[in-house]
């Protein structure tokens, strides 16, 4: 549903609609479990959203298959077959990802998507208070074989497949024995033997700049950025989210290390916890600005449902509600140590400015300025695997973001300094670019 609309003949012929959801989706699965019971189709619901929410859905759900589907989906699956499926199907066990059939990506049109997922492992040692992956997933990290992540790469390469992997781990480097040992030969020599087809993604914490080693393996496999939950720069804070592994370190050093050893850090952050003193707005936009990270993700802190957090709130009588699931749109399900009124302007005030085309231009130099890929021969570029959308990148930016847009003088500005100074980056500082302009627009229609 986020490439096609669903239509009313979408339901017609159907016998049953699955339907999966995280929780930022509630509104739209609400919507179409009840477009569902209008057509007289059985819905069949699964997934983190009614894992953790399920009793908000069992008056109009007709099948909940809850926790892991390796462990559930086979079990309904026979019960159906046999005539009798029950209400529910629940399960503790955390499956053995070795399990796992392949994806099949012929059911989509990988044409509409900017990349492909490829889930290696799940789970994450650490322990943070906001977080529900050590409930959904558990603290024990549960791997893939090599195998199987080959077979992955195979079968979106045999289908023609080319770009962008998004490897959506809840922590990527949560075993990194075998990473290194294992799983990532294991990519470099697939990635080096096939033309370099791919470049990857993924989300990892901190203590990766601790591993250079482990760095410079995910770079030579392919790795291009990861995602770090860097979530706030005050000790206190740290430490009441039980963000352990963030603490006692230098984060703007770790961000540089990472960047400097070729991979680009994009990065998330919350506002709002008890912790926070009236310095934090301010001491948050000036480490973004300072770190030269482009993509900073900033959300307000909200306790989902079985969350330790949420936990804490509800023995402290401060817990308001469920969480949206929408970290940008001003809605807190607590009540907030801070006034609340100061948290919403000071979090608008740092969504504003970091994202202004003059503070946002600068960043970007910065991180351009450090920054050092990989040396390696560019893999020649064949037309016919390319995106239109790709094609379409550069005048349209040149268009949007260069002549029309109000910051054209910034813009013009970073390609020629660019240009000049690192002129391998010059695709990645356009990238750059549309990704800032996307960012504002989307955060200014939020605030
Ligand atoms: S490190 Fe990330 S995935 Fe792991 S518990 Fe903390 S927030 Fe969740």
């Amino acid at each position: 549903m986020n490439t096609t609309k669903l239509r009313d003949k979408d339901l017609e012929w159907a016998d049953y609609a699955l339907i999966s959801a995280m929780s930022i989706q509630r509104k739209s699965a609400t919507d179409v479990i009840a477009r569902c019971r209008e057509a007289n189709v059985k819905t069949i619901a699964g997934g983190p959203l009614f894992t953790t929410d399920y009793e908000d859905f069992v008056d109009v759900v007709d099948h909940l298959v809850l926790n892991e589907a390796e462990a559930t989906l086979p079990r309904f699956l026979k019960d159906l077959e046999a005539g009798h499926a029950e209400k529910m199907y629940t399960s503790d066990e955390y499956v053995n990802l070795q399990k796992t059939p392949l994806p099949l990506w012929e059911l989509v049109d990988m044409k509409k998507y900017a990349s492909m997922n490829l889930q290696y492992s799940r789970g994450c040692p650490f322990d943070c208070e906001f977080c529900d992956i050590s409930v959904l997933f558990g603290r024990r990290v549960r791997t893939k074989t090599r195998d199987q992540v080959l077979a992955e790469l195979d079968s979106l390469y045999s289908r023609k497949y080319r770009g962008d992997v998004f490897f959506v781990d809840d922590n990527f480097i949560g075993n990194r024995s075998k990473l290194k040992n294992d799983i990532l030969p294991a990519i470099i020599a697939w990635n080096e033997a096939k033309g370099r087809p791919f470049s990857f993604q993924t989300e990892a914490t901190i203590d990766l700049s601790d591993d250079e080693e482990l760095i410079q393996l995910m770079v030579r496999a392919g790795f291009s950025s990861v995602f770090i939950g860097i979530e706030t720069t005050n000790e206190d804070s740290l430490s009441e989210c039980n963000k352990l592994q963030n603490k006692n370190r230098d984060l703007l050093a770790c961000v540089s290390k990472i960047h400097k050893l070729g991979l680009r850090v994009m990065a998330g952050f919350i506002l709002g916890f008890d912790n926070d003193p009236p310095s934090i707005f301010e001491r948050t936009s000036a480490f973004i600005q300072n770190s030269g990270i482009a993509s900073a993700m900033i959300g307000l802190l909200n306790a989902p449902r079985h969350t330790k957090l949420y936990q804490r709130l509800a023995k402290e009588g401060r817990l308001l509600g469920e969480e949206t699931g929408d970290h940008m749109d001003l809605a807190i399900n607590f009540i907030p140590a801070m006034d609340y009124d100061t948290l919403i302007q000071g979090y608008k005030a740092v969504v504003r400015r970091i994202y202004s085309p003059p503070a946002y231009y600068q960043r970007l130099k910065k991180f351009l300025r450090e920054f050092k890929p990989l040396q390696i021969k560019a893999p020649r570029l064949r037309i016919s695997s390319l995106k239109i959308s790709y094609l379409q990148a550069l005048p349209r930016s040149v268009l949007l973001l260069g002549i029309i847009g109000k910051e054209r003088l910034h813009y013009w500005n970073l390609i020629f300094w660019t240009l000049f100074r690192r002129p391998r980056l010059v695709p990645l500082a356009v990238t750059l670019a549309i990704h800032g302009f996307h960012f504002r627009r989307f955060s200014e229609s939020y605030l």
